[in-house]
């Protein structure tokens, strides 16, 4: 018990952390009440109150007081916990269910997993996950895809990956200058999605941004913390806290890097794009009517966390002749939570059924989502049903109606 209070103590040092005595006690301040059950994903699957927040909390609570062993069961409750924190919009006492799950992941579910050792270097260096999509990039250039398979499993999930690309560290705006942001990368979106982080430069200089893209910037920690690794996250957190300018707002466009850091980076000034874009003078930048329907798909980090979500709408809305509609069940979880689709595929692939049966039974086409996992996971989802739907980032979607040409 010691051992472990110090241990938390040693970590710990941020808004969201927690120590074992601090955890206890937020646990208390759950009563029970049951409001929050409805609303979990993975309880609405199970229908085990051990898969349920309360049930959670319960048994973090019991563990923290050694009331309860450490065991596998615990570890497999909170593992299939999506920290999508769902519950904690419900919770009428504000219990705060991020910190707790956060805290006992570090404390009591540290992973020794192999995938993530070995995913560690490339989350933390840019230039070792650039070096990587080198050739992913060039096996699906030239369609093999006996070999690209061969790579792993998980190498399937991606979607047709661009060019791998860099960053300059500064951009001007390109009309007269009104401000100046920072752009934060993230370890997945600037392998995977380098056409979104550059169309976010595009509008921003458009709008009279200057943008300032510092090299040194890493990953959010969230894929650290998620695996229990607090000493990992505890570094990146570091990292970026040095890298990043505080006078100027460090704009986000995967909302599960924007949670991370909001949670995190509590010195920073730390936004969403579209939330950002919304309140900026679109005067003298029109944007070309699209007669489309255009579905929008709420990441869990961006409406539980970032609590921004209604921001794509309003700028989307922003498109003439577009029709923006919220996909159906926008409140759960599409199973991808990060690492998650691929540590707990079952529960990954049951909820996202949901979402590509919402996708079905509405005609999509275009589907817009402002965080790159949910992006891959229902991609995924639709590759595997032979469906053809655009999933798109918001950004690339307003920046093609700007006369944005990659
Ligand atoms: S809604 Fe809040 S107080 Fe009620 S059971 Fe859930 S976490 Fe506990
Ligand atoms: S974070 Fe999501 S999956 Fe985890 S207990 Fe809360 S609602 Fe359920």
């Amino acid at each position: 018990m010691l051992r472990r209070v110090f241990y938390a103590r040693k970590l710990y040092n941020n808004n969201m952390s927690l120590s074992i005595k601090e955890l206890i006690v937020e646990a208390d301040r759950c009563v029970a009440c049951g409001l929050c059950l409805p609303h979990c994903p993975t309880y609405r699957k199970t229908g085990s109150e051990a898969d349920s927040p309360r049930g959670r909390i319960q048994l973090m609570r019991a563990v923290a007081q050694d009331i309860l062993p450490n065991n596998a069961r615990f570890n497999e409750h909170i593992d299939l916990c999506l920290s999508c924190r769902n519950c904690e919009a419900a919770c009428p006492n504000s219990v705060n269910y991020g910190a707790l799950v956060d805290t006992t992941r570090a404390l009591f579910v540290q992973k020794k997993s192999l995938l993530f050792a070995l995913a560690k270097p490339f989350i933390r260096h840019r230039f070792l996950a650039k070096a990587i999509t080198w050739p992913i990039w060039f096996l699906q250039k030239f369609k093999l895809n006996g070999l690209l398979n061969a790579i792993h499993p998980a190498v399937k999930l991606l979607p047709v990956i661009e060019k791998p690309a860099s960053w300059k560290s500064f951009y001007p705006a390109t009309s007269n200058k009104v401000g100046a942001v920072s752009l934060f990368l993230g370890c997945a979106t600037s392998a995977l999605d380098s056409q979104t982080l550059n169309a976010s430069i595009f509008i921003l200089n458009q709008l009279g941004f200057d943008v300032h893209v510092p090299a040194s910037q890493t990953c959010c920690g969230s894929m650290a913390r998620q695996a229990g690794d607090a000493d990992e996250s505890s570094k990146l957190v570091a990292q970026n806290q040095t890298s990043f300018d505080q006078t100027m707002p460090i704009l986000t466009v995967a909302s599960g890097c924007g949670a991370g850091l909001h949670d995190y980076l509590p010195t920073h000034k730390i936004q969403d794009i579209s939330a950002f874009l919304v309140s900026c003078d679109w005067t003298n930048a029109p944007l070309k009517p699209l007669k489309e329907h255009i579905f929008v798909q709420d990441p869990c980090t961006l409406r539980n966390v970032q609590k921004s979500h209604s921001a794509v709408y309003a700028l989307l809305k922003k498109i003439p002749d577009a029709e923006i509609i919220a996909l159906a069940g926008n409140g759960q979880c599409c199973g991808g939570a990060g690492a998650y689709m691929l540590t707990q595929s079952e529960m990954a692939n049951n909820l996202l059924n949901d979402k590509i049966s919402a996708i079905k039974t509405n005609n999509v086409a275009i589907l817009a989502t402002s965080n790159i996992g949910c992006s891959l996971h229902i991609a995924n989802g639709l590759r595997a049903q032979n469906l053809t739907v655009s999933v798109l980032h918001p950004i690339q979607i307003i920046a093609t109606q700007m006369g944005y040409a990659r």
